[in-house]
């Protein structure tokens, strides 16, 4: 099945991007999130986002407005009722995805592919809040949305083919890459980046080295665009936390016990980009602005 209308449930830092992204692949977008207000401020951030990507000559004014053109907030799971394809992007929380799993199953048309965008939950434990388990899916975007080129697609114990390929389709129709993932926690990437992150933040509370210092170590020892800690401040260090936390309790392995920094900056509220400051710290653009000394 094409996929021309796609609803985001949930628009913040992955939702807007995801919209975004679909929107400019020219699919109709139907945005939610807890209140219309909300998701209708969403639509201003994207808007700023934009802007700033014309001055970086990644879009141009009318790319911008045709994008917008298509971003559509609405009101309530109810109005997704017509989307082809539905991309859940809400915080990490099981209960929480569950509620709005069934609350979607209920809303939407029983076509409706419904995926999840959740980096560490199971997609089989999430579709058994729904009576299409055939038709949920994980699709894992990378953070910035818009950008990243890889979504891996997650296959639940029930996930159909025929769901599998409308996921694809999607995924293709963004110009990104997809990579078939069959569900274990954490999938490829989370799996693989929360050791790093986690081992760059043990240094720096070790005193080993600054944040700074880590970053371009790494950076320019391995030839990686980013360094690890700025990468986690990109991510929300709630968001992290919630994954490591999630990794260790489901797979018991210490590899993946949160590093107690980590803690304490999140029970300080230096989530990273998003409040301004983390490891570092950022200007209303996102820009870093110093160095953090933790
Ligand atoms: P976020 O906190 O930035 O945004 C979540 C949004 O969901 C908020 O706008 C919030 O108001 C909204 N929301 C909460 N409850 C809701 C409800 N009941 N109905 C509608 N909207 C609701 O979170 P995020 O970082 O965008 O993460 C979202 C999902 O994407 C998570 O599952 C996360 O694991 C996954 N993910 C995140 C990243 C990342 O780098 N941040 C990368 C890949 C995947």
């Amino acid at each position: 099945m094409g996929v021309s209308r796609v609803g985001i449930v949930g628009a913040g830092t992955m939702g807007q991007g995801i919209a975004t992204a679909c929107a400019g692949a020219g699919l109709e977008v139907l945005l939610v999130d807890q209140a219309a207000d909300i998701a209708a401020r969403a639509v201003e951030e994207i808007a700023e986002e934009l802007d700033r990507d014309i001055a970086k000559w990644r879009h141009t004014p009318s790319e911008k407005k045709a994008i917008l053109g298509r971003l559509r907030p609405v009101d309530g799971l109810q109005s997704l009722e017509p989307a082809d394809l539905v991309i859940e992007a809400v915080p990490d929380d099981l209960a929480l995805k569950g509620r709005v799993f069934a609350e979607l199953d209920r809303a939407c048309s029983p076509a409706t592919v419904l995926a999840t965008n959740t980096s560490t939950l199971s997609v089989t434990e999430i579709a058994a809040h729904t009576k299409r388990p055939q038709r949920v899916i994980g699709l894992h975007f990378q953070n910035p949305g818009t950008r990243a080129p890889l979504v891996e697609i997650v296959r639940g114990l029930k996930t159909s083919d025929a769901a599998f390929a409308t996921a694809r389709l999607l995924v293709q129709a963004l110009g990104k890459t997809g990579i078939e993932v069959f569900e274990y926690p954490g999938y490829v990437t989370t799996r693989v980046i929360v050791p790093f992150v986690n081992e760059a933040m043990h240094v720096v509370m070790d005193g080993v080295a600054t944040a700074e210092a880590v970053d371009t170590a790494v950076k320019l020892g391995y030839g990686l665009p980013v360094g690890p800690l700025a990468l986690a401040d990109r991510v929300g260090l709630d968001e992290l936390l919630r994954w490591m936390q999630h990794l260790f309790k489901e797979l018991g392995d210490f590899k993946y016990r949160p590093c107690p920094l980590l803690r304490q900056m999140v029970r300080a509220g230096h989530l990273g980009v998003k409040s301004g400051r983390g490891f570092f710290e950022y200007d209303d653009n996102g820009q870093v602005k110093r160095t953090e000394k933790p």
